[in-house]
């Protein structure tokens, strides 16, 4: 393993092989319980961002192989649907069982496909435990209006019922997590699902369908591999899929809601973000620099929250700027393989890497300094140097465009009004902190920033009861969360006259 010092933080390269053989998951898409070979033979190569070789490949799905699969989604809802919240609880409590129990080889599978450090790979493989766990529990405490005569001489009783198949989309940033957030509440709610993971990084979602085949209900889970245009466009158009919810980028957002709207689907979205960090004059500087090391690099940056963004108080933003620095320059980049130290890994992929490749060019052709980092890091693989922009102008592209990658940028502000102004700025609106010991402050002004989540405090901190979702462009729908189970289900009114 060589170790070399460059710009100050640690790189640990090269690689050795992740993944055996056996333990990729089958070649095929999951419908109905068993895989099966999709209409096509064309095949998308599946790539290992820290050595760029390929890992393995799974079947460009087609419109076929979705109409299959919500064929099986439609047929599996039907009993599905009429189970109990008890019933339901189990399966998913089987399923959370299932994915313990395998952590070891979903965790190496999901390193070796996203890039992303072992330790970050091992939250997110605990995380998905939890979010089954929690709704296993939470689809059995569902709360409506009480039943009641609210018009003279008719009760009214309101049923909270599955909405049907649902159609999900899913990114490459965390593949299993982000399946999690949506097939757990969606299930509990007495849906059946047909996901499309990204066809970047379909493994682990796959190695799922393989590890809970004919331990769970045939056909309420199904998994079609493929392309956003030709999987997720029939997913957004299928006139059986009653909802469509997408984790992505704004503009595939936009693009499946505008083709659901044909059919008047329902449409979940968690879109891009930007978070601000904003820290006051009276913060403890130290832990505020801390946070952002940690939730602005966290997965390499890569996260729809991360804390990208610095606003802080003119008074302190030299002091706050050099403990940054400092923090970000301790951090250890390199190959998940490499070693358990690793922090950073590669970003996900070519044309990833070269779109925050240029997003740096362009900051540094347009006169930011990098306090630390860049650049990137020779191959292969597509590693980008922990970067930190310092002394950036207010209303700088880079600080409204979500970059995602390890990039932050750090503003001052002179007063509260405008760090809140400026903090709103934004397209995006999923998420935020805010950084004080002031009470008053600590209060009021999470509550004029508009954004899904602020944090007090703190950043990139999650709960499975507590709702995550955005305003603005970042979408709208919650995941996690009894709102989640709101989402995923609908209400119905059934009113009895009893007076006549
Ligand atoms: P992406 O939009 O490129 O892809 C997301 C998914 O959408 C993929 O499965 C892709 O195949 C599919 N897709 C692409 N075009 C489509 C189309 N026209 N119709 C249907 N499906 C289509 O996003 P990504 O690059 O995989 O992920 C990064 C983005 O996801 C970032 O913007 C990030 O902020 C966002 N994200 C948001 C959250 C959140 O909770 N808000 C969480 C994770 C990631």
């Amino acid at each position: 393993m060589a170790s070399t010092e460059i710009s100050r933080f640690t790189v640990r390269r090269p690689a050795p092989d992740q993944v055996p053989v056996a333990d990729l998951p089958p070649v095929g898409h999951f419908i109905g319980g068993s895989f099966v070979q999709g209409s096509s033979t064309e095949v998308i190569d599946v790539v290992d961002p820290a050595t760029e070789k390929v890992l393995g490949s799974v079947p460009a799905g087609t419109v076929q192989d979705v109409d299959s699969a919500v064929a099986a989604a439609v047929e599996a809802q039907k009993s599905w649907g009429a189970t109990t919240p008890r019933e339901r609880s189990e399966v998913l409590s089987r399923i959370a069982d299932i994915v313990e129990a395998n952590r070891e080889v979903l965790a190496v599978l999901e390193s070796a496909n996203t890039g992303k450090p072992r330790s970050v790979a091992d939250d997110d493989i605990s995380n998905t435990v939890d979010t089954f766990r929690f709704m296993a529990g939470a689809g059995r405490t569902l709360t409506s209006l009480a039943a009641g005569d609210y018009a003279q001489g008719h009760t009214s009783v309101i049923l909270r019922e599955p909405v049907g198949v649902v159609g999900v989309i899913t990114p490459w940033n965390y593949p299993l997590l982000m399946a999690a957030w949506k097939i757990a509440p969606i299930l509990a709610a007495g849906n059946s699902v047909v996901l499309k993971p990204s066809e970047q990084t379909p493994l682990s979602t796959l190695k799922l369908a393989e590890l809970v085949a004919g331990q769970i209900p045939d056909g309420i889970v199904n998994i079609v591999s493929g392309r956003g245009r030709t999987v997720g466009q029939r997913l957004a158009e299928h006139p059986d899929i009653a909802l469509v919810a997408v984790t992505g980028s704004v503009l595939s957002g936009q693009a499946v809601a505008e083709t659901a709207s044909r059919s008047v689907k329902r449409v979940h979205l968690e879109l891009g973000g930007k978070a601000p960090v904003v820290v006051f004059a009276d913060a403890d500087l130290g832990a505020a620099a801390t946070g952002v090391r940690n939730a602005g690099f966290w997965n390499g940056g890569q996260d729809c929250g991360a804390a990208c963004r610095v606003l802080v108080h003119e008074s302190v933003a030299e002091k706050f700027t050099e403990l940054l620095v400092e923090e970000v320059g301790r951090l250890v980049v390199g190959a998940p393989a490499a070693g358990d130290d690793v922090e950073i890994g590669p970003v996900v992929s070519r044309p990833h890497f070269e779109r925050v490749r240029d997003a740096l060019a362009e900051a540094t052709a347009a006169g930011l300094h990098a306090a630390v980092g860049g650049g990137v890091l020779d191959g292969p693989g597509y590693f980008i140097e922990p970067t930190v922009f310092s002394g950036v102008p207010a209303g700088a592209p880079i600080t409204q465009h979500e970059i995602f990658g390890p990039v932050v940028t750090v503003e001052s502000f002179s007063t509260t009004d405008e760090a809140v102004a400026r903090a709103n700025e934004t397209p995006y609106g999923l998420a935020a902190s805010v950084w004080t010991q002031d009470a008053g402050l600590s209060l009021d002004v999470p509550k004029r920033l508009d954004f899904g989540t602020v944090w007090v405090n703190s950043h990139l901190v999650f709960a499975n009861e507590a709702p995550w979702g955005g305003f603005k462009g970042s979408g709208y729908g919650r995941d996690l969360s009894l709102y989640a189970l709101d989402d995923f289900s609908r209400t119905k009114h059934v009113m009895i006259n009893h007076g006549a």
